[in-house]
């Protein structure tokens, strides 16, 4: 059993930690140390699903540890806004001065002109939504809507089902037909391809619907290059065929189910044929996915995160997750649909924070430019960024720069890394790694739920989040400082059944349902009544052309190009962007270069009314006609001219969960140089 480096700090040890990153997959790692260094990083064999094997993301991090952009002491800015130049101070002069400042802002405009702004930088159940949530709830901060990701998916995963647990990765080989709908395994939770070629093997159908043809794509018996944004009628065309051609499972929807009919209505003007041609994919190849899902059982959906970036992107999911119910393909293992297992232990971080949510402003973090330029009532005075960066990651690139800008701005930026956004701080907080520090990595792909330990000392003065927030609130009167290991022995104190005694003693709590539950055997809707929402009324009024109503395309003559952004194997999210040395590519197929004069490696402006990005082009197929492609999570280093695709990105809202557009981003597309 590896043991802690910690007890041996000048020797060889292999330490036994797990990855809490943004991924679904939470893998176990075994870290070899050397005279206090990492030395490498490689899979444990105890996670099941993961076994041995980790993402190259991953197996690169000692890179960020001791890279060259690496935080090391806290440091305040020095001369313009921007200029990059900081000077070291301690730690207690960092904090006094913020201490200082929030205590000054709440006094003159009140505590909403501070926002706190985050996301899943560090996912762990330590670094997010403890100390800090008890920071900003007691100092009376404006609250953020976490809504960059998730949201629509969320929000229709709770209004249907209440978020039961999902199908998981190792029940795949069971289902006979996988569906693959806006997730690509190759980039992100890589540990369910295995599994699905273990099912292919034995003879199971696989689609997959994707505007690119990715590598499994390319294996796939169907796939559906959809036109971006329209997932929603192409789920809605198989409801039609299940309801309409004596598909549908109707014993099962009396039983189990709420609002058939009113999907089923909603479905009926979504035949193959107008579908095909609103999705721009071959009716044949719709009518032959629709055929496949029919006879196939046991069946599984994957439901993914690509499919929620646009207008319509909530009731998509919405009705890709109803495909089960009305298919009636639950109740066998690998049969059903996966989303976020996140809720399969049954935690949440009410049960640890204490103080009540103040009513104060909600801030959606998709308006992060507009918040930090036009909220008046009142202005926001102070940013307080930990586990993101904004300037890279959010819509709208070219009006967060702005605000980020504004010299009455006081922001703060808490980080591992010198970061797009780090540049525009006015004090730095060097944040440890997780390498560094204890958090509990909780899974959402799998389940399972395995502590962090620290592996290494943490580098320079990095601290870690739950220490640093404690220590602001003892410092505003809010709170006491303790140490992450105080906040870890309190955090899992608090769960229930035994589940925090059992990850300290032994690393890792024992799934509920041996790890793989069958829905509606072992797991049931968390609504209310345990039925299925299949028009769930507590969210319909929310989207703007009703539930299942759909969007047309906003793309223009002028910006008639759709730009996506999807995730890669290089980062997560935008973290180990500061790794990417070469110029980010515009993926454009062929045929749309060619009536632009665009040959290979050129160099082309990708240009709307928000905003231009310079970047070579990369002329493949694998982009259908009609759009571009361009990474999610490049650094501005990584283009020509310091914008990435999020300066073209809207800040409008989806149609449920508030949540980013990304893939509403409509362009065009010419030639800037040749090489
Ligand atoms: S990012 Fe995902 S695949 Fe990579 S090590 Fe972490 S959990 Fe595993």
């Amino acid at each position: 059993m590896p043991t802690s480096a910690l007890e041996h700090p000048w020797g060889h040890s292999t330490v036994r930690t797990a990855c809490p990153l943004d991924c679904p997959d939470s893998c176990t790692l075994d870290v070899t140390v050397e005279h206090g260094r990492i030395k490498k990083i490689e899979g444990g064999n105890a996670n099941p699903v993961t076994h041995d094997f980790i993402c190259a993301k991953v197996r690169r991090f000692g890179e960020r540890v001791y890279g060259e952009d690496r935080l090391l002491y806290p440091a305040v800015r020095q001369g313009p806004k921007g200029s990059g130049t900081f000077a070291r101070v301690t730690w207690d002069e960092a904090l006094d001065l913020i201490a200082g400042r929030m205590a000054a802002i709440k006094a003159q405009h009140g505590g909403e002109a501070i926002l706190p702004f985050y996301y899943g930088g560090s996912n762990g159940l330590i670094t997010q939504n403890t100390n800090d949530a008890e920071l900003w709830r007691r100092f009376g901060t404006s609250r953020l809507a976490t809504t960059v990701c998730a949201a629509p998916t969320g929000a229709a995963n709770l209004a249907l089902y209440g978020k039961m647990p999902g199908v998981v990765y190792q029940d795949y080989p069971q289902a006979k037909a996988i569906v693959l709908w806006g997730v690509n395994p190759s980039a992100s939770g890589i540990h369910l391809i295995p599994f699905i070629k273990q099912a292919q093997a034995a003879g199971a159908a696989l689609v997959v619907v994707d505007p690119r043809t990715t590598s499994l794509a390319k294996k796939a018996d169907v796939h559906l290059a959809v036109r971006p944004g329209t997932d929603l009628v192409v789920a809605l065309a198989i409801h039609r065929v299940l309801f309409e051609e004596g598909h549908a499972d109707w014993a099962f929807l009396q039983a189990h189910t709420h609002g058939a009919d009113r999907l089923r209505a909603a479905a009926e003007p979504w035949t193959i044929e107008r579908t095909a041609a609103e999705a721009a994919v071959d009716p044949a190849a719709l009518r032959r996915f629709a055929d496949l899902y029919v006879r196939s059982s046991p069946a599984v959906v994957r439901c993914g995160w690509g499919l929620e970036r646009n207008r319509n992107g909530g009731s998509a999911a919405a009705a890709v997750l109803a495909l089960p119910a009305v298919a009636g393909k639950f109740g066998v293992r690998g049969g059903g649909y996966s989303m976020s297992n996140s809720l399969a232990f049954g935690l949440k971080s009410a049960m640890w924070i204490d103080a009540p949510e103040p009513a104060t402003r909600l801030v959606n973090m998709n308006h992060l430019g507009r918040a930090l330029t036009e909220y008046a009532t009142p202005p926001v005075q102070m940013l307080f960024v930990y586990n993101c960066n904004p300037l890279a990651t959010m819509p709208d690139q070219n009006r967060v720069l702005k605000g980020l800008q504004r010299d009455d701005l006081f922001t703060v930026v808490f980080e591992q890394v010198f970061t797009d956004t780090t540049r525009y701080a006015d004090v730095v907080l060097p944040a440890s790694t997780f390498l560094e520090q204890y958090d509990i990595a909780k899974s959402y792909g799998s389940i399972s739920l395995q502590l962090v330990r620290p592996v290494i000392e943490p580098q320079g003065e990095a601290r870690p989040n739950a220490q640093v927030f404690s220590a602001l609130a003892e410092r505003l009167g809010v709170g006491v400082e303790e140490e992450d290991a105080e906040t870890l022995l309190r955090i899992t104190s608090r769960m229930t059944n035994g589940i925090g005694t059992e990850l300290l003693e032994r690393g890792a709590a024992t799934p509920p349902h041996g790890g793989a539950p069958v829905q509606f055997v072992d797991v049931f809707p968390l609504t209310d009544d345990r039925k299925v929402n299949l028009f769930p009324e507590a969210i319909a009024g929310d989207a703007p052309a009703g539930l299942y109503g759909y969007q047309p395309d906003p793309g223009t003559e002028r910006f008639p190009l759709a730009l996506i952004s999807p995730a890669t194997e290089k980062t997560i999210s935008s973290t180990l962007g500061e790794l990417r040395e070469r110029a980010a590519m515009l993926h454009i197929n062929p045929a749309d270069a060619a009536v632009r004069g665009i040959a290979q490696s050129d160099a082309v402006r990708v240009f709307n009314a928000l905003g231009e990005l310079h970047c070579p082009a990369n002329l493949t197929v694998d982009v259908r006609q009609g759009t571009v492609a361009f990474s999610k999570g490049v650094w501005r280093k990584n283009t020509y001219n310091g914008s990435t695709s999020n300066a073209l990105v809207p800040d409008s809202l989806s149609d449920l969960g508030a949540g980013a557009c990304f893939n509403d981003a409509r362009v065009q597309v010419a030639l800037l140089g040749r090489h």
